[in-house]
């Protein structure tokens, strides 16, 4: 064995950078395992509810976010081509007040950033890239690409919707094509020409629906995110691109503020949307999934992120409870304590109903990582 840690996370993203800094804080050290060969800046928008905000707050990187985010006064929603409001949320100050943090909306790379900041550069392995493991014997043997192994005492699988850990424990079967692709393109807001917008809002349709909203605090910048039906498109690659012509002809009978937004957008990119229904279990020995490894859902509630972060902070807590004597026990308790939660919030997701019209949801945006009651261990 070239290499030994006693907690290897498996994937880099906004789930595995969490997890790191949040057992770090609790006084256990990582080293995370990334198939990709660097950090990337991927061109999207990333909204951070108050239930994400709290675990930023908790992991110390939530000043820095909020020094680049924007905060929305509301959330808009309107039907898709008379722009009649069907519902604003009010957040801003309101939301600050009530939740005691706000909602934020920002560049994905800036979160990404922050939350690499908050993890040792030296305990990031890139160009890593996990093909298998083995749990016989004592702790588990990890097996890369490359022909590099190490052996674990545990091991944290935040490797995303096609987890291959994942595989390796529940037996191989694809996440479900919901039949839908998002458009996404993030641009500067200069490209409008001066038109007036909603600073955040959901243009709703009968089959497809566009979020457009600003990333950055002084509101130079604009972020579009789109699910429309397009059963023939498979491809899941933030680097994917599609066709300004046909963004433009899906939505064609949007409101003129929408085409507006189209019009100005110089590049877009293309996303197929995948998600899995619950799944029996997310951990087995040593090991443990996180994030959209166990409970990918569609985009439509913007709770990916934001439920992968409460995941880290949740399972720091147990990890730090029991110790690493038992990592087996720690990660049931995590299962325990999320399971019920996450399992709801996909199904909210995949319904796609949220906020369209009058919603409390502080089921979701009241929910605090840090202190949630745990199950007994
Ligand atoms: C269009 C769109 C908009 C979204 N908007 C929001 C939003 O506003 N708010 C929100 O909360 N969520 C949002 N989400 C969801 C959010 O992006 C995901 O839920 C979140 O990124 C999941 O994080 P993760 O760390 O679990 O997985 P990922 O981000 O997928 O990270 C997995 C990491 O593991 C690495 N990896 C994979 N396989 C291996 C391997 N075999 N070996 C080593 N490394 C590996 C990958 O390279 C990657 O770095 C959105 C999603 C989409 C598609």
């Amino acid at each position: 064995m070239a290499d030994r840690s006693s907690v290897a996370i498996i994937g880099a993203g906004i789930g595995g950078l969490a997890a790191s800094a949040a057992l770090r804080r609790a006084g256990i050290e990582t080293v995370i395992y990334e198939q990709a060969p660097g950090f990337a800046r991927v061109g999207a928008g990333i909204q951070m509810s108050p239930n994400a905000v709290r675990v930023l707050d908790g992991l110390g990187v939530g000043e820095r976010v909020r020094q680049v985010a924007f905060m929305p006064p509301s959330w808009r929603n309107r039907d898709h081509d008379s722009g009649r409001m069907s519902n604003e949320h009010p957040l801003g100050p309101n939301a600050a007040a009530h939740y005691g943090v706000p909602y934020l909306l920002m560049h994905r790379g800036d979160l990404h950033a922050a939350l690499h900041a908050a993890v040792p550069d030296g305990s990031i392995r890139y160009g890593h890239r996990l093909a298998g493991l083995d749990r016989s014997g004592r702790g588990v043997a990890l097996r890369f690409a490359d022909g590099a192994a190490v052996r674990a005492d545990a091991v944290i699988a935040a490797d995303g919707v096609h987890s291959v850990v994942r595989d390796r424990m529940l037996g191989a079967e694809s996440p479900r094509f919901t039949g839908n692709a998002a458009y996404r393109a993030t641009f500067p807001a200069a490209r409008l020409d001066g038109r007036v917008l909603d600073d955040s809002v959901k243009w709703w349709g009968p089959d497809r629906h566009i979020v457009i909203y600003y990333v950055t605090g002084n509101r130079d910048e604009i972020y579009f995110t789109t699910s429309h039906p397009e059963p023939d498109w498979r491809m899941e690659s933030w680097s994917a691109k599609g066709s300004l012509d046909d963004l433009r002809d899906t939505f064609s009978g949007f409101h003129e503020d929408v085409r507006a937004v189209l019009d100005a957008c110089p590049d877009v990119h293309k996303w197929a949307l995948f998600e899995r229904d619950p799944l029996p279990r997310w951990s087995e020995d040593g090991v443990t999934l996180l994030g959209d490894a166990c409970h990918p859902m569609t985009p439509y509630m913007a709770q990916g992120a934001a439920t992968a972060l409460e995941d880290a902070a949740v399972l720091s807590r147990c990890l730090a409870d029991g110790g690493l004597e038992d990592p087996a026990m720690a990660f049931r308790r995590f299962e325990a304590a999320r399971k019920p939660r996450t399992s709801e919030i996909q199904a909210t997701s995949h319904r796609n109903e949220f906020m369209r019209r009058r919603t409390d949801p502080d089921w979701v945006y009241g929910y605090d990582a840090w202190t949630v009651e745990l199950p007994a261990a």
